[in-house]
């Protein structure tokens, strides 16, 4: 049996694994132990699962397979930013960001997950966009990304820390909503206290705007953090760019958020790049203002990482400080994100950017 017709054992949840066990005429709680051995161990390889016997570990060798992504590369930032560059079985290749959260050593990680290989959305200001769509990701494709970066930070930071990655968003290639099934099978896994064991407080969806996608998950009853891209708030500039926007203008996607708000309770966060002379004036805060005073939401302005070949600037800090101003008179609860990876091309809206180099 070739590698690639034998059963995928990643994705499956608690349940599945049991009766998958039950199929190969091996009691349940085997399932439950190779469960915690993919899950909380990150282990691929059934021969190194250690309290299976001996003949059940050769069994699955010839039957099954566990396929966390390969790191093909990895790139370090001055800031203790990660990123891989990961190949999946049908070779298609993605990247995931791990970002530390303080400039502590010891710090715990938040990592940014991909949902698609490129992604369709096409926004003009990002990398990802610009290269082309090529398919959604399975949902144990989208787990392995946390296995496979959390396997290599084991391997090198040889931390005894039980928590390396404590946060999770999902704000890397591709726009989540758009593969809403799969990634909301991953949600639940990551989620699942007796594998990863994530809480769901620490996970968040970002969106660049799929209204459909908003009105389901408001149903969902997760309670994880929705974060829109919004970079413009008038239709005009919104369209160029986010293309998306043509299809859910304004005045279709602002609904679509108040009653996620009005089901869930929570608080949404808008994303804001700033793009020198094109999104920054005070016109531009005081559209936002309008927009998002009424709402339970918080503002989080991202300066912009320059992509080569792409026009948009990245402004001044004393233009970023002028317009965080403006917001904040305004009565926004806005916050301006501290810079992490950039040197590697790890940044918002950078991923794919430099695969060859
Ligand atoms: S910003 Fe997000 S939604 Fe837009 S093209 Fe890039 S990955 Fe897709």
């Amino acid at each position: 049996m070739n590698s690639l017709e034998k059963k995928q054992l990643l994705g499956l949840d608690l349940n599945q694994m049991e009766e998958y066990l039950l199929c190969l005429e091996e009691p349940r709680f085997r399932g439950r132990q190779v469960y915690k051995w993919i899950y909380q161990k990150e282990c691929s390889s059934f021969y190194e699962m250690s309290d299976l016997p001996r003949s059940l570990r050769k069994k699955l060798d010839e039957k099954a397979r566990v396929s966390i992504p390969r790191v093909l590369k990895q790139r370090v930032g001055k800031d203790g930013s990660r990123k891989f560059l990961m190949e999946l079985d049908d070779k298609k290749k993605i990247e995931c960001v791990l970002l530390p959260q303080s400039r502590d050593r010891k710090s715990s990680y938040t990592l940014c997950l991909s949902t698609q290989v490129g992604c369709p959305i096409a926004c003009n200001f990002c990398a990802t966009g610009q290269s082309g769509f090529q398919r959604n990701l399975k949902a144990f494709e989208i787990i392995g990304q946390y296995l496979g970066s959390k396997k290599e930070l084991n391997k090198r930071l040889k931390s005894s820390q039980a928590e390396l990655i404590s946060n999770i968003v999902y704000m890397g290639m591709g726009e989540p909503l758009l593969n809403y099934d799969e990634v909301i099978r991953s949600v639940h896994m990551l989620n699942d206290p007796r594998g990863i064991n994530l809480g769901q407080r620490r996970i968040t969806i970002s969106t660049s705007g799929e209204a459909a996608g908003i009105k389901k998950l408001a149903q969902e009853n997760i309670q994880l953090t929705l974060a829109i891209s919004l970079h413009a708030c008038d239709n005009t500039l919104r369209d160029q760019l986010i293309p998306l926007n043509r299809k859910y203008p304004l005045e279709v996607l602002f609904p679509a958020v108040e009653d996620y708000i009005a089901i869930t309770g929570r608080r949404v966060t808008f994303e804001y790049l700033l793009l020198d002379e094109v999104n920054m004036s005070r016109n531009d805060a005081h559209k936002m203002i309008k927009l998002l005073k009424p709402l339970l939401a918080n503002v989080n302005l991202i300066p912009y990482n320059e992509i080569e070949g792409l026009p948009f600037k990245k402004p001044e800090t004393a233009k970023i400080w002028q317009f965080y101003q403006w917001l904040q008179d305004g009565g926004l609860n806005v916050s301006i994100r501290e810079e992490r990876g950039s040197d590697i091309n790890a940044a918002c809206g950078q991923l794919r950017s430099d695969y060859r180099r």
